[in-house]
């Protein structure tokens, strides 16, 4: 099973609802996060159960975040919007930089994630059942 997260810009919700909705039954036995405006948005679509943390101005991109700096997440499909300023792109950038850190796939147009998400249909992510099973715990 892995931890997959969903975020998106407002311009960019109807987008990724679609998506998801698409790929309904692949996400299904996965656990998924997202930030608080867009996974509602995907579970009044779907019948997926969503972790919503805040909404990403809020701090929803840095909690997930804190995931991906545990090497707890194993993809984040992160629909942004690039004709429009937001007001926490510092928390975006942080966001990516830490994906780029831990080597997390991080998709941030439809095109890409659709890619990943053909890759998690046929099982190239079960490599990340190791870094789970063998990651050293908190001290
Ligand atoms: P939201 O956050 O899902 O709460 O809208 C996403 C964002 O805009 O960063």
């Amino acid at each position: 099973m892995l931890k997959i997260a969903f975020i998106a810009h407002d311009r960019k919700k109807e987008e990724i609802v679609n998506f998801v909705t698409a790929y309904e039954n692949v996400f299904m036995p996965h656990q998924l996060y997202s930030t608080g405006t867009t996974g509602t948005r995907i579970m009044e679509q779907t019948q997926l159960k969503i972790h919503r943390f805040m909404s990403g101005p809020l701090g929803g991109d840095q909690q997930i975040g804190a995931m991906v700096a545990e090497n707890e997440m194993d993809l984040i499909i992160f629909l942004r919007d690039p004709l429009m300023a937001q007001p926490h792109e510092p928390d975006i950038i942080a966001l990516l930089r830490l994906c780029d850190v831990q080597g997390i796939p991080v998709a941030t147009n439809v095109a890409t994630a659709e890619l990943l998400v053909k890759a998690v249909e046929r099982g190239d992510f079960a490599w990340r059942e190791l870094v789970h099973k063998y990651k050293p715990g908190l001290e």
